[in-house]
């Protein structure tokens, strides 16, 4: 498991991070999720122990995090750090070596995961001269060659395309089915929704919520109905408990302050004609988080 302890990072007299608190156990997946600049980079670097915390203390497994214990970790950088004039073979035994692993393993393993991620063909190819998303492909094989037992992807899907998304999805929930424990950045709510389990909301270094998807989903009062019918968006706005109404492609959505308002919806339905769809649905994560980081900024 691994636990992050009331961790603070200053950088020079600025708080990066502020007294930061979380566990990711063994097979699950978390998401740090926060904007541009609210820390998370910051985190993943103390994590992997290129920089020391101000305060607090980071341990996998019980253990600080030093030489012995990073080669169990794999960590995907948000920028890329290829060596490009290399092969995409030569690229993989480096890492592979800097992981203490021996060559034949190393081989072995990059055979299997070229074949999975459909690139086979570039083994022996200079990585300058392979396309973005699959040198971002080399990038994501060298970060799980030693098949880490924590796995930490800074914003694994920056510049995928759909279908290489869902190829690296199913990469990670292999891992997570074999026991990695995986931390994940990303300010796509969508992936994050998908298949992350926990996660923590950062605000300028901050956690302004955190704990299980499921369970900040039931928390958030705010709920939303989907309606189809003929009904006038005017008056929908009108109802009480309801915050806003919008047009949407295929009908209307509603969003009321909390579920004790349903029926105020459902009473106005009740004298419209033609009505086809009315659903109470739980908020999407993007919501919630778009909520909260405002709150946090006041807005
Ligand atoms: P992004 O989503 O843009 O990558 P992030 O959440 O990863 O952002 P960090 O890179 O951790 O954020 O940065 C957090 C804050 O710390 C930012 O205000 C940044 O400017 C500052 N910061 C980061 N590295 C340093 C450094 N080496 N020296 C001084 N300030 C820094």
């Amino acid at each position: 498991m691994l636990k992050i302890k009331n961790v603070t990072k200053y950088y020079g007299t600025f708080k990066a991070v502020d007294n930061l608190s979380f566990t990711v156990d063994k097979g699950e997946i978390f998401g740090l999720l926060g904007v541009n600049g609210a820390g998370k980079t910051t985190t993943f670097r103390m994590i992997m122990n290129l920089i020391n915390p101000s305060e607090g203390s980071i341990t996998f497994n019980g253990k600080k995090i030093d030489y012995d214990v990073t080669d169990n970790i794999g960590f995907l950088t948000e920028e890329r750090s290829l060596l490009t004039k290399l092969t995409v073979k030569e690229q993989i035994l480096y890492y592979g070596a800097l992981k203490s692993l021996d060559e034949e393993t190393i081989l072995k393993r990059l055979d299997r995961l070229l074949k999975k991620f459909g690139i086979e063909e570039y083994k022996d190819r200079k990585i300058n001269t392979l396309s973005k998303g699959n040198q971002q492909k080399v990038q994501f094989i060298s970060a799980i060659i030693n098949e880490p037992k924590l796995l930490i992807l800074d914003e694994p899907f920056s510049g995928l395309d759909p279908i290489n998304i869902e190829l690296f999805k199913s990469v990670i929930l292999e891992l997570k089915e074999k026991g990695t424990s995986i931390i994940f950045s990303s300010h796509r709510m969508d992936h994050v929704e998908l298949f992350c389990e926990k996660l923590v909301i950062l605000v300028k270094g901050k956690s302004v919520l955190e704990g299980y998807l499921k369970d900040i989903k039931k928390d958030y009062k705010i709920k939303k109905i989907k309606i189809e019918g003929d009904v006038k968006i005017t008056e929908l706005r009108k109802i009480d408990g309801v915050i806003n109404a919008i047009k949407t492609a295929s009908g209307y959505e509603v969003n009321i302050k909390d579920e004790s308002y349903v029926n105020n919806v459902f009473e106005y339905l009740k004298t419209k004609k033609n009505i086809t769809k009315f659903v109470l649905e739980e908020p999407f994560l993007e919501e919630i988080f778009v909520s909260k980081v405002g709150e946090a900024y006041g807005k």
